[in-house]
């Protein structure tokens, strides 16, 4: 083992110093979800992923990577899959759903994983965080929990905000997932009162106004969560990001089939969860 580990350095210092090229052998395969050998320039995030994450070759022609970032309370996967390369320097991630009855966040998911992401970019995506919900088409957890209101940004003890931050483990796959990547822009959908939301201003606020654009869905506005917003997760990425990256919240109208003038199709008229999925493409374009 100590004459490898000698080996490797020499050859290193030899290449340092710019007098050997190192032998196709001695380079190690990049890992799975590798963004390169960490240090590189263009790595946005740590090649491995962190503990309870595992991943895997994406297998289809769009996905590169499907991570399972945690389990909800009943046991259900929590997915992640990853469009385009590791080593891509913009980063994008969508979720689709956190409250398990507002449906059109994951058609607009399902919609964009058949999308091709422009150059440059990646795009994770997580159809849904509360699996459990989902399964019983009810806004909490299998615990009774509101994901939205159990992130460590303002938390405070009310109904449905759990016992305390963090206390689900959805959450805390999200916050796996989000401390990992470190997105530039996160997109949140939700349901029903279309509308983007601008609360928090700055950098967040000008991305939310953007999608609306791109969207048509709108208006840009403030939306309230029914009382102070507390432990939401927009609010929480974008002040822990350390990318500078920022989360806003897209409230989908009720019903995925209806039509909205699209300006990334040239202003026809397509369903509004296909304009989403689009506008979500161009956002940091
Ligand atoms: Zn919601």
């Amino acid at each position: 083992m100590h004459r490898v580990l000698l080996a490797v350095t020499v050859l290193s210092i030899a290449v340092a110093a710019g007098v050997a090229t190192p032998p196709a052998s001695a380079v190690p395969p990049p890992a799975v979800g590798s963004a390169g050998a960490p240090g590189t320039p263009g790595d946005r995030y740590a090649a491995q992923p962190p503990g309870k994450v595992s991943c895997r070759p994406g297998g289809g022609s769009r996905i590169s990577l499907r991570c399972v970032i945690g389990t909800s309370v009943r046991g259900r996967a929590i997915v992640a899959k990853r469009q385009g390369p590791a080593d891509a320097p913009q980063v994008l991630l969508v979720s689709g759903q956190m409250h398990g009855d507002e449906w059109p966040g994951p058609i607009v998911v399902r919609k964009l994983r058949r999308l091709a992401v422009p150059a440059g970019m990646q795009v994770w995506t997580v159809k849904t965080m509360n699996p459990d919900g989902r399964a019983q088409h009810r806004r909490h957890n299998a615990r009774g929990v509101d994901l939205n209101r159990n992130f460590a940004a303002r938390w405070r003890a009310r109904p449905y905000a759990g016992p305390r931050a963090w206390s689900e483990p959805e959450s805390r796959a999200m916050r796996r997932l989000l401390r990992w990547v470190q997105p530039d822009a996160v997109v949140s959908f939700h349901g029903f009162s279309e509308s983007v939301d601008t609360t928090g201003g700055g950098r967040r606020a000008r991305l939310a106004r953007s999608f609306a654009r791109l969207s048509g869905i709108g208006p840009a506005t403030p939306v309230p969560c029914g009382g102070p917003c507390r432990g939401n997760l927009t609010e929480w990425y974008t002040k822990v990001s350390t990318v500078r990256g920022a989360a806003f919240t897209v409230e989908m109208p009720r019903s995925s089939r209806v039509a909205r003038r699209c300006p990334t199709a040239g202003g026809t008229a397509l369903p509004v969860v296909d304009c989403a999925a689009r506008a979500t493409l161009a956002l940091l374009r």
